[in-house]
């Protein structure tokens, strides 16, 4: 049996950085409690692991503003600098695990809306990322996710400066016609592309693979979305593929009549579970 194991599988760099951040705020303080404000990765085997090393999930604002003591770790996706006053003034410890490239859009969204920018968002506004982002503009902010709402974005004042900016793990392709439909309404528009490579990169690799592979393993989290889209793009390429969380929901069965299996997982399957189901499947087939 051919297994070929996709180099861009799992965790990107900042999922990496934040879970990573998280362990060794746990090691270096044995005696304080740990806190995640929301959860640090959507993966349940993760989030069980770091609650039984006693780091317990902040689920909302009010949460957070009952907080008396503790570490607390800002996830990838960052929050709104409103929640880094309430913790500055609360006088409560954190560690902000922002993904640098996203902390990059805080500071143009910041910046340009305080030189009189009016702020688009290419993204879904219910998203932490986005409201993370929205929440650094000192200005308006409008957050566009299809082609009506471009169409309808008018501002009063055609000289208005405008700055368009992207949630990182929007679609290229969808950005671009969207930022189209914006430029030809003629205001004084900079459009700064802010999307992550790495949600591109895994997904084309995946299709990649997808498509030579008698049977093709997508592993992650059922309520990851990025898990869910990658396992579309391999299911179109490759009609047996499968959608597991951990090997445990392997059927043995349906990998007997192939030779080749390939192997990808979503930004936030840990390498431990992607290692066990590639070893699995090296060893038994
Ligand atoms: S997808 Fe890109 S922007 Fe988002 S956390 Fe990963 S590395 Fe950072």
């Amino acid at each position: 049996m051919q297994v070929e194991l996709a180099k861009t599988a799992g965790f990107c760099f900042g999922v990496r950085r934040a879970v990573e951040t998280v362990y060794q705020e746990v090691k270096k303080n044995k005696e304080g409690k740990i806190y995640t404000y929301g959860p640090i990765i959507h993966n349940d085997e993760v989030i069980r692991d770091l609650e039984e090393q006693g780091v317990t999930v902040l689920n909302s604002q009010e949460e957070l503003e009952n907080l008396t003591e503790g570490t607390v770790v800002i996830r990838s996706h960052g929050v709104p600098e409103a929640v880094c006053r309430i913790l500055d003034d609360k006088g409560i410890c954190y560690v902000d695990a922002t993904c640098p490239f996203v902390k990059k859009i805080h500071r143009i969204v910041k910046e340009e809306s305080e030189n009189g920018s009016h702020i688009i968002i290419i993204g879904n506004g219910s998203h932490p990322e986005v409201v993370g982002i929205r929440g650094w503009a000192k200005g308006p902010v409008d957050v566009i996710q299809n082609a009506e709402e471009a169409a309808e974005f008018t501002l009063e004042k055609k000289s208005r400066k405008v700055c368009v900016v992207s949630q990182t793990t929007f679609n290229y392709n969808k950005f671009q016609e969207l930022v189209e439909i914006i430029t030809k309404k003629g205001y004084d528009i900079i459009v700064l592309n802010t999307i992550c490579n790495a949600t591109k990169e895994r997904q084309e690799e995946a299709g990649g693979i997808a498509s030579r592979a008698g049977a093709m393993i997508v592993i992650g989290d059922k309520k990851s979305s990025n898990t869910q889209k990658l396992f579309e793009i391999c299911s179109n390429a490759c009609e047996n593929t499968y959608y597991i969380q951990t090997l445990g929901d392997l059927n043995v069965n349906q990998l007997r009549s192939v030779e080749s299996v390939g192997i990808t997982a979503g930004a936030s399957t840990p390498n431990k579970i992607i290692e066990e189901v590639q070893n699995y499947v090296r060893i038994n087939f």
